[in-house]
């Protein structure tokens, strides 16, 4: 009886130990980090007065909020859940009628998110909602197999096995067996390309943003430029080779990609600021 009511006490405790980290965490919070050092004082101004009230009212500590709905309010997660990612046509070009239907995708959220954001006539929960889908949708298009174009659900279908002393989140301990770890190559991208550098979010962010100059954009960024951002995630798949040959990997492979994953949070950071500023201060 008595280990009996130990297992059940463990079981417990294994099923309210709340995630460690939601879903690729990590990166998009440095996203919302970096972004948020490069804002105007207008803009920075109007996000503090639509995040006040937030459990931690910053671009970091809400960027992964529209993941969270999976946990917190399961209806609008199910409404919003299409609005991550996007098929593009295998020529990684963007066919809204085609692979974005009803507006149903990143691309499409990009741009109607920045609109009710920028509109003052919205009440202010929804412009809050929509501040705090942006910072995560900017991410997320940069992710390039939330913006793929084959036919595996955003290399979701493509299985890893991945010998690795990273921990993996608590939802896939069951998955993790003598140090290799069953996965796939989106949960690759997402998770253990940034994971593996083992750094905190905070001092990552700090080393990214301080990796080389803030590059000027040479126009202002908008959210008509969100279909360009989903194509260059598209068009790096191939021409960065990041479908392995086989299905077992090790840190080369992380190591070996790990500069593009942080390029492509810098890159989605600084435009992510720019169109913020755009948005909010004219
Ligand atoms: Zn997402």
């Amino acid at each position: 009886m008595k280990t009996f009511t130990r297992l059940l006490v463990a079981a417990c405790l294994l099923l309210i130990t709340p995630l460690a980290l939601a879903w690729s965490n990590l990166g998009h919070r440095m996203v919302g980090d970096i972004a948020e050092r490069h804002l105007t004082p207008a803009a920075h101004a109007q996000v503090a007065e639509l995040l006040a009230g937030e459990p931690e009212p910053t671009l970091a500590g809400v960027a992964s909020w529209a993941d969270e709905l999976r946990n917190d309010d399961p209806e609008y997660f199910k409404r919003s859940s299409r609005w991550h990612y996007i098929k593009m046509t295998a020529s990684c070009a963007y066919e809204p009628e085609q692979n974005c239907p009803n507006g149903e995708c990143v691309v499409a959220q990009i741009e109607r998110q920045t609109a009710l954001l920028g509109d003052r006539s919205q009440p202010l929960a929804a412009r809050r909602d929509a501040l705090k889908f942006l910072v995560h949708f900017v991410g997320d298009v940069h992710q390039p197999f939330h913006s793929g174009y084959r036919d595996d659900k955003g290399a979701n279908d493509f299985q890893i096995s991945l010998t690795t002393d990273i921990k993996p989140e608590a939802y896939a301990r069951s998955r993790y067996v003598d140090g290799v770890m069953g996965t796939n190559l989106h949960s690759i991208w997402d998770y253990y390309v940034l994971t593996s550098r083992k750094l905190d979010a905070k001092t990552y962010a700090d080393l990214l943003d301080s990796s080389s100059p803030w590059p000027t954009p040479a126009k202002p960024i908008l959210a008509t430029d969100a279909p360009a951002w989903a194509g260059e995630s598209c068009r790096l798949i191939d021409a960065r080779h990041l479908y392995p040959d086989g299905h077992k990997m090790d840190i080369g492979y992380l190591d070996a990609q790990r500069p593009l994953a942080e390029q492509r949070i810098r890159q989605a950071a600084y435009r992510l600021a720019a169109l913020l500023n755009e948005t909010l201060t004219n």
